[in-house]
């Protein structure tokens, strides 16, 4: 034990090695950063492309019910669903996304 004792004082006044996020010190993420999706749904048309190249099955497209379902806590971010889109109605956010405290899903909308 007393072979550590340099390093419990060394450590006891340096400067902590990690962070506080999201409280503080939050960095600019780096250049071509990947993020939460966002759908327009003004520009939405439904075709499901989206979901279908999810390989993460985060997105669920419903005709029937002219909804666009997300599972955020699935997603792994990966970009596919905003490049197949036609429509371009899917944008990546470039920023990086607040820890949650509760697992949700996000329903949106999608008028005629
Ligand atoms: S970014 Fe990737 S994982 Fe997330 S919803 Fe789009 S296709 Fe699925």
């Amino acid at each position: 034990m007393a072979w550590m004792l340099p390093t419990i004082i060394r450590n006891l006044f340096s400067r902590p090695a990690t962070r506080r996020y999201p409280f503080k010190d939050i960095r600019e993420p780096s250049p071509g950063y990947r993020g939460k999706i966002y759908l327009d749904p003004n520009k939405c048309d439904l075709s499901g492309d989206c979901a279908r190249v999810c390989p993460s099955a985060a997105i669920e497209v419903s005709l029937e019910n002219r909804q666009w379902t997300y599972h955020p806590f699935r997603c792994v971010y990966c970009g596919a669903c905003m490049q197949i889109c036609p429509q371009r109605a899917i944008t990546q956010d470039k920023h990086y996304t607040r820890p949650a405290v509760a697992k949700g899903i996000e329903v949106v909308d999608v008028p005629l």
